[in-house]
């Protein structure tokens, strides 16, 4: 334990810091919990078009591949990389968007940086030959880099674009799936991955009056250039409403703050604002790094933050520097610090960085609104050099709205908080997406499994898988996120690591002839069991904090289903059972 925790001198009144968390956590709870917001569906179904690509007519498609992946995200792209390693040729991609890319093909907002370093956020870059030019990358890096890996991979070759899969439904005696979509196409697939993400749907606030408003309105997702301006100059002359402060929200308001007559930003609930430091990278650094530098630098991040032996910290960053505080409650693994511990750690990180609030915003009462007063992992913690200072600008206004639990209503064109009025041209939207899960668990996708049977309803007493990856009942499908599997803050390592791991599979598959990879009932049960001996347990700190995503917005569910002693010792896990025989739990049928 840190001497600075087991001080008496601590500095802080712990007691008076729990009650304040307290009291800011119930003022912001609403009983409509998640139900205050609504999807960009229906009338509000133009928040969620497309601004990007332009839809393309083409003909339904009914032919046959042998891998079909949903999602063209990072995890898509990686598992397509992994698949094509494994020898296979057919992959065809599929996408509601226009382009490749997933988060970073939607987002491309003023500031939009990823808050993970490049190095190794970006997935294969030695592979591709990216070198990211910024210590944290901006957007459009990382959609290039996107980009870059399905032309490496030649994953661009079937892709289908605009397209949602509406029904997969597999077929016994040809061992494959028929694959359904929104265009017409019926085709078959010997493979199907789903990696469609957890965070991409838009959704807005259900204030009331909201479709009233005749003023400009976007969600920062489909950022709208065309109004802005490409450098923001069309907001010279303009009075500007951000909604919503959280990791989304940091980053873009210094830019519209920069370049609107006005900005008012609308606050319910303060992020935690921490140095950045971000910085230019010298034009060839890769070049002096050894081969294998990247997966060096991925697993010894995911080692400090997540929980491991590591002999250094490589990355040294805002992350690195508050591991202990995320491990518990995001990762799984436990650190060696007792709750008590913990806790105190939390406070004294928490101190500093809402200390960095009154050293950088001018105003004292201004200052006071933007300290966020809850444990460091209850929301995303944010990095910014730019976000409070932009407080110091005589043409930005703070609009707290904690009191009135969000925005109060919508007129024609004023936003309401309490008896106040303000009198906005456009209101732009950083008020997230929904909570996700891929379709085939939320529902919209069915998916109808050996005998005809909807995995849900074999679901119906809760998810069933082997590692996350597959279930029994439903041969050659593999599904992508931390369900039965694992997280953390770098989750494209979690996706690399996934993506490896089906390619392995399927190469052996292919390698082995197997008629199809499942998983025997015993195996998925024996993987239930371990994840309910060993699922994280952060019930207690989720009830406790502030309303958000995270924890259901006030109504966490005491279940959490990831793997409990964290990903380090998951991918070991998984390693081990390649290595082994494990293969032999879902290859059992040959042709
Ligand atoms: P969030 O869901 O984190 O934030 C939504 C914001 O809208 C919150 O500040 C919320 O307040 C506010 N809000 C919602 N309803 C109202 C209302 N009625 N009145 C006033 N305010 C309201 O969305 P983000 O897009 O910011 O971030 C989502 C996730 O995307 C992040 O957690 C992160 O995982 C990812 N992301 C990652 C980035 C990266 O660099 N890797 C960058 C950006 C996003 P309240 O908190 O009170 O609910």
């Amino acid at each position: 334990m840190s001497s600075a925790f087991s001080s008496p001198e601590l500095g802080f009144d712990p007691d008076a810091l729990r009650a304040t968390y307290r009291q800011e956590r119930d003022r912001r709870i609403r009983p409509d919990g998640a139900g205050q917001y609504r999807g960009a569906r229906g009338e509000f179904g133009y928040y969620a078009a497309d601004p990007w690509t332009a839809r393309v007519d083409r003909d339904p498609k009914q032919d046959r591949v042998e891998a079909v992946v949903i999602g063209g995200g990072f995890g898509g792209l990686l598992t397509g990389a992994k698949l094509r390693d494994a020898g296979v040729e057919r992959i065809r991609m599929i996408d509601e968007a226009g382009d490749v890319g997933g988060t970073w093909y939607w987002n491309r907002y003023p500031g939009i940086h990823c808050d993970v370093e490049s190095s190794v956020y970006l997935p294969l870059l030695e592979e591709v030959g990216t070198e990211p030019t910024w210590r944290y990358s901006p957007g459009e890096e990382i959609r290039r880099h996107a980009v870059a890996i399905a032309e490496h991979y030649s994953l661009y070759d079937d892709t289908m674009f605009h397209t949602r899969v509406t029904e997969l439904r597999w077929h016994e005696d040809d061992a494959e799936w028929q694959v359904r979509t929104d265009r017409g196409d019926d085709f078959r697939a010997r493979y199907v991955v789903v990696s469609s993400g957890t965070l991409s749907a838009p959704k807005l606030p259900g204030i009331p009056g909201i479709e009233t408003f005749r003023g400009h309105t976007f969600h920062t997702s489909r950022w709208d250039y065309d109004y802005t301006g490409a450098d923001l100059h069309k907001l010279a002359d303009k009075k500007v409403g951000v909604v919503g402060t959280g990791a989304t929200g940091i980053q873009v308001v210094p830019h519209v703050g920069d370049s609107a007559q006005h900005l008012y930003v609308f606050q319910r609930t303060p992020s935690s604002v921490d140095v950045r430091d971000n910085r230019p990278l010298e034009p060839g650094w890769t070049k002096a790094l050894q081969p294998g530098w990247q997966q060096e630098r991925m697993d010894n991040f995911l080692t400090v933050v997540t929980g491991g032996h590591a002999e250094r910290d490589l990355i040294g960053d805002g992350w690195t520097a508050t591991a202990a505080l995320q491990r518990t409650f995001l990762s799984g693994s436990r650190t060696e610090l007792s709750d008590e511990e913990l806790e105190l750690a939390d406070f004294a990180t928490m101190n500093r960085i809402r200390d960095r609030v009154d050293a950088v915003v001018t105003d004292p009462a201004v200052a006071t609104l933007l300290k966020a007063w809850y444990r460091y992992m209850c929301k995303r913690p944010t990095f910014s050099d730019f976000y409070l200072q932009t407080f110091n600008r005589p043409t930005v206004t703070l609009v707290d709205t904690a009191d009135t639990g969000g925005i109060t209503s919508m007129t024609e064109n004023t936003v309401v908080v309490g008896d106040r009025e303000y009198a906005v041209d456009c209101l732009i939207f950083a008020t997230g997406f929904e909570v996700g899960v891929s379709g085939v668990v939320s529902g919209t996708l069915p998916v109808y499994g050996r005998d005809g049977v909807p995995l849900l309803q074999s679901w119906s007493q809760g998810p069933r898988t082997l590692h996350g990856f597959y279930s029994h009942g439903y041969p050659n499908l593999f599904h992508l996120g931390s369900l039965q599997n694992a997280n953390s803050v770098n989750f494209t390592h979690i996706l690399t690591e996934q993506a490896t791991h089906i390619g392995a599979v399927v190469a052996e598959a292919r390698k082995r002839d197997a008629r199809w990879v499942e998983p025997t009932a015993e195996a998925e049960q024996a993987w239930i069991a371990v994840i309910r001996a060993n699922a994280m347990d952060n019930y207690r700190f989720q009830a406790e904090c502030t309303p958000g995503y995270y924890n259901g917005e006030g109504r966490p569910r005491p279940v959490n289903n990831s793997y409990g002693p964290g990903p380090v010792a998951f991918h070991e896990l998984l390693r081990a059972w390649r290595a082994g025989n494990g293969m032999d739990d879902v290859l059992a049928e040959t042709k």
